[in-house]
């Protein structure tokens, strides 16, 4: 399994190349080059390490659905600070985890609050699958988790983690840190911790080769929140929406202010009025800009998506937000995202 200093050595390997000017090699040219699909594209610099896990299933014809469970799985069994049971925990010390799918026929599948298991969103998809509900959250969603044959993991913060909560108890002050989720934003296990390494999220989209969309979302949510605290991740239509006849959108920041405008939902029906992703993910940006007022500055938002006919786009409220895209014709690129607060 990889470590965190490895995830992050890696990303920053990644990171210099692109700098460089030159584009990450996808790992299989496909001889579906000519059309642009398949697509996938996630969230922050972590997304191109999902994105190559998608990419194995994408390239060879495989579903959107396949493919963006097992991009996010990459980041899930990563043990960096962002998502997964490496993630920072809730104020009590106990990390709970949120993930939620979605495919091209409006089947969707979440879990919320879920506790030591390492792939929610696994379980988030054998809910979509196998039982007649959408959401199962804290108890029972692990009591179906082990049902389900998922192993139950110990019950035990990593390292840096463990390090990160006993820095945050020194003031116990919940102050998100914009841009977190950015591995090259994140303290090394060495360096002293405040109110930073508090939010984090991987989310991914995906259009396969037969042009069918699919999308996922899984984080540890905002660390050291309250216990029992949701964001926007687990929530469709919050945190992830897709409708195979017109797009797919996903957010990433601050959940809150994600909910409270249905942020993935608004992207996408703004892409049936006919705007492109990225002018959709801006105007739901916009939205969220007018409905904070000042506060706005001190939170971050971001929105990605991609349209039915394969475009994709992104827009953030605030500056530093990249999002990762693989496709056929372009291989792997980290896109840095336009944002409204100058
Ligand atoms: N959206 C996540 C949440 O609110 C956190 C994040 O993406 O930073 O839980």
């Amino acid at each position: 399994m990889p470590t965190r200093r490895k995830f992050l050595t890696s990303s920053s390997a990644a990171l210099a190349l692109l700098s460089a000017g030159r584009s990450l090699g996808a790992p299989n040219p496909s001889p579906l080059a000519a059309t642009g699909k398949p697509l996938v594209i996630s969230t922050w610099d972590a997304g191109l390490a999902a994105n190559l896990g998608a990419w194995h299933i994408l390239s060879k014809s495989g579903r959107a659905l396949d493919a963006v469970e097992a991009g996010v799985m990459v980041t899930e069994a990563s043990q960096n600070c962002c998502v997964g049971l490496g993630g920072n925990p809730d104020r009590d010390g106990i990390v709970t985890l949120d993930a939620c799918i979605m495919d091209d026929k409006f089947n969707c599948g979440s879990v919320a609050a879920l506790e030591r298991i390492k792939h929610p969103i696994s379980v988030a998809r054998r809910v979509m699958e196998r039982t007649p509900h959408v959401m199962l959250v804290g108890e029972g969603a692990q009591q179906f988790a082990v049902a389900q044959g998922f192993p139950l993991e110990p019950q035990k913060l990593s390292p840096d983690a463990e390090k990160a909560y006993r820095e945050w108890l020194k003031t116990s002050q919940y102050q998100p840190v914009v841009n977190i989720e950015n591995t090259g934003n994140q303290k090394k296990p060495t360096d002293p911790v405040g109110g930073a390494n508090n939010h984090d999220t991987i989310a991914m989209l995906a259009q396969d080769a037969q042009g069918n969309l699919s999308g996922s979302c899984t984080t540890s949510g905002m660390g050291f929140k309250m216990r029992g605290r949701l964001g926007d991740s687990p929530l469709i239509g919050a945190g992830l929406f897709v409708d195979n006849a017109v797009g797919a959108a996903a957010a990433t920041g601050q959940g809150e202010d994600v909910i409270r405008m249905a942020g993935a939902h608004t992207v996408v029906e703004l892409m049936r009025q006919g705007l492109s992703p990225k002018a959709a993910c801006k105007a739901a940006v916009e939205r969220i800009a007018k409905i904070k007022g000042a506060q706005a500055r001190d939170i971050q938002v971001c929105f990605i998506a991609i349209s039915a006919g394969g475009e994709h786009g992104a827009f953030a409220l605030q500056k530093g937000f990249s999002y990762a895209v693989c496709d056929a014709a372009n291989q792997q690129q980290l896109i840095q995202s336009e944002y409204l607060l100058k």
